[in-house]
């Protein structure tokens, strides 16, 4: 069963074989995000077929572009990285090298999308078009045929689109989790969200999926406003976010408040616990948004992405920000 799921989708494996072939690369470290990890010991086999290559996984956290495990990776002498299922990260650049590898659905139903897009399209607003790293080819292919607008792969913490725009996104993806990102991202824009699912071949308006969590956001904000002492938990590699933590220290101070840092590469209720979080008023998430909004959201202290706790330091809260 685990390998049918793994030959769904392109590992892009003659790639990876020249790329490590041409640089001369002796070890060579795999990343993949938890739902790939299964596959690694074909995609592993597949390469030292071919290859008189060492082969390491690493089976740190890896949700995101943001987290490429250079720390493994030097611990571990591997002179590259392969990192599956993410295409780079815009606002963190590796030091190691790292190929990148799509990790494409070979699936997609692509006239069941074009009619999806083509019915958005025909409500007579301007549309823009983003998807994740899965479906990138597939998408791009389908925005051409139909002549509109394709702004890339998105994150769960970065849309390629100024708040600006005024229409229709639509994003392709599966699951819930990027048509919340973007619904909170459009929150205070004037553009409407809709969600397309490849997978399960339906859409839904993003106001159906994300107006509850942003209830759920704008209450914890509330739970913030008079607090005195914070706790940022920061990450590490791409998930480092000195100049975000330095500016929410410098508010709390400003308010007379108290501060404390941690960072780790992988957050949770467990650590926070054993962190004494019932001593802190508030616990700002600034390694990653989705973690107060996915994870800690009935965490028993509030719990805010980086956005809510500038949006509670700056005494702006008529606005709702995502994320940053
Ligand atoms: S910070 Fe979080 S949402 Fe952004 S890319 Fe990393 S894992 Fe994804």
């Amino acid at each position: 069963m685990a390998k049918d799921f793994c030959t769904e989708y392109d590992f892009r494996i003659s790639d990876v074989i020249s790329w490590i072939k041409k640089n001369g690369f002796r070890r060579v470290l795999l990343q993949l995000p938890e739902g790939f990890m299964r596959c690694f010991d074909l995609i592993s086999e597949r390469i030292t077929e071919v290859l008189d290559v060492e082969i390491v996984v690493s089976a740190n956290p890896s949700f995101g572009p943001c987290l490429v495990d250079e720390i493994s990776a030097r611990l571990l002498n591997a002179d590259a990285i392969v990192h599956f299922g993410h295409l780079e990260y815009p606002r963190y650049r590796p030091t190691i090298p790292t190929l990148f590898v799509p990790t494409e659905w070979k699936y997609m139903e692509r006239n069941w999308l074009e009619e999806e897009l083509s019915r958005i399209a025909g409500s007579g607003k301007k549309v823009v078009v983003v998807t994740v790293a899965q479906h990138v080819s597939a998408v791009r292919e389908v925005c051409k045929r139909l002549g509109l607008e394709f702004r890339g792969v998105m994150l769960g913490c970065y849309i390629p689109i100024d708040k600006s725009f005024e229409g229709t996104l639509a994003v392709v993806a599966g699951g819930d989790f990027h048509c919340v990102s973007a619904y909170l991202y459009s929150a205070t824009a004037n553009m409407d969200v809709v969600c397309i699912d490849p997978y399960s071949m339906t859409s839904k308006s993003g106001a159906d999926v994300g107006e509850k969590v942003l209830r759920t956001r704008v209450w914890k904000v509330v739970e913030c406003l008079n607090a005195k002492k914070w706790l940022i938990v920061d990450g590490l590699l791409g998930q480092n976010r000195e100049l975000i933590v330095a500016e929410i220290v410098r508010l709390v101070k400003e308010r007379k408040g108290v501060a404390h840092r941690v960072n780790a590469l992988r957050i949770d209720e467990n650590y926070l616990r054993n962190l004494g979080a019932e001593n802190f008023d508030c616990i700002v998430i600034t390694a990653c948004p989705r973690i107060a909004v996915d994870d800690l959201k009935k965490f028993e202290r509030p719990v805010l992405t980086p956005g809510e706790a500038i949006m509670v330091l700056r005494g702006s809260i008529e606005r709702y920000v995502y994320p940053w």
